[in-house]
């Protein structure tokens, strides 16, 4: 590893397509996918609704898009939705489902980020005229603000086989599902096929420049086509983001094993730092949250000081700092990037 290599460990959207990818791109067939269709973005959205277990799927921009739509599909205005606290729905996606959608949020604080069926049990509301109506369950899995923490899949069953037998329909914000399943071995059609919809992005992990997909029943899905237009989701010559994120699925979804080998030396690193705590205490994929301990300084002075040393992080709370493993990151890089916190962590503030 070169001296003057930056170690960008902030996300893993800053991956960057590489030259198969590119060609893949470069060569995909293209049609207008609004008058009739792209053959690409066709072909993307059969294989990523079989791949999650659903009967159809829409590729759109982004998964704030697929989400919101999403949370639309199952909800009229006025409605409720019951997430965690610390959702990626709630936190970070300016309350669209608000802005756009008229919707009511109803967060459940959790020690773990992870919900729980008695969490939720008590929640739904009686038919009342003084209240919202309860539509939504809405979970994420892996989970960013919970330190990529991966939702088991029995309580992933439970929660939703509860929703269903009390009405509620189900939407699971899977824009890291592809590392729940590399890491657990469990194929994504057995998470996908418990929810009603699903949302995937392709720019994560998986290496994408552009996309996420939602998937769903054919219906539900003719019905998201609506609505993505009226956000202004609606692509023309998609084909060539489609071409990547189907060369994406081809080739870059086994491999994200690696980053969380990666995630986990880091997290070593942390470990043997006394000064940091590795908040939440284990590491299930490709996501390190740690804490800085106030003697030492905040987040933000951790991460200039980390930066100054080629090591770029992001903070994520005045005490909170993340670091993404991602495929352009390697075991050596790893290991200097997790050398250089014990190193940082080890001043005398
Ligand atoms: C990145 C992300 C999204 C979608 O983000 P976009 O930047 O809009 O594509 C949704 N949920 C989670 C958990 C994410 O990490």
């Amino acid at each position: 590893m070169s001296k003057e290599t930056v170690i960008d460990l902030r996300s893993d959207t800053v991956t960057l397509p590489n030259r198969e990818m590119r060609q893949a791109m470069l060569s995909a067939e293209l049609g207008d996918d609004v008058i009739d269709v792209d053959p690409t973005v066709e072909r993307l959205q059969r294989v990523i609704a079989e791949r999650l277990g659903h009967e159809a799927a829409i590729f759109m921009p982004s998964g704030t898009m697929t989400n919101q739509v999403g949370l639309r599909l199952h909800c009229r205005p006025g409605d409720e939705f019951l997430c965690e606290e610390r959702c990626h729905i709630f936190n970070f996606e300016q309350g669209a489902f608000a802005q756009l959608s008229g919707l009511v949020a109803r967060t459940i604080p959790t020690e773990t980020a992870l919900l729980q069926l008695s969490d939720v049990q008590s929640l739904i509301r009686p038919p009342s005229e003084h209240m919202t109506r309860t539509r939504l369950l809405c979970l994420e899995n892996t989970h960013n603000l919970g330190g990529g923490r991966i939702h088991p899949l029995e309580t992933v069953q439970e929660l939703c086989q509860w929703a269903k037998q009390n009405g509620l329909a189900t939407h699971l914000d899977g824009a890291r599902l592809f590392n729940a399943v590399v890491a657990t071995g469990i194929e994504a059609s057995r998470w996908g096929s418990l929810f009603d919809s699903v949302s995937v992005c392709f720019s994560k992990g998986l290496g994408a420049p552009v996309g996420s997909a939602l998937c769903g029943s054919r219906d539900l899905i003719d019905e998201a086509r609506f609505h993505r237009k009226l956000f202004g989701g609606a692509m023309r010559q998609s084909g060539v983001l489609a071409a990547a994120a189907l060369y994406a699925l081809e080739h870059q979804v086994d491999r994200l094993e690696e980053d969380h080998r990666h995630a986990k030396i880091l997290a070593d690193g942390v470990l043997r730092s006394e000064s940091l705590t590795l908040d939440p205490s284990a590491v299930d994929s490709n996501i390190v949250i740690f804490k800085v301990d106030p003697n030492w300084g905040t987040a933000p002075e951790f991460v200039k000081a980390l930066a100054d040393r080629d090591v770029r992080m992001m903070p994520f709370s005045r005490h909170h700092v993340r670091a993404v493993t991602h495929m352009h990151v390697d075991e050596p890089m790893a290991k200097h990037a997790a050398a250089v916190v014990e190193a940082v962590a080890a001043w005398d503030a």
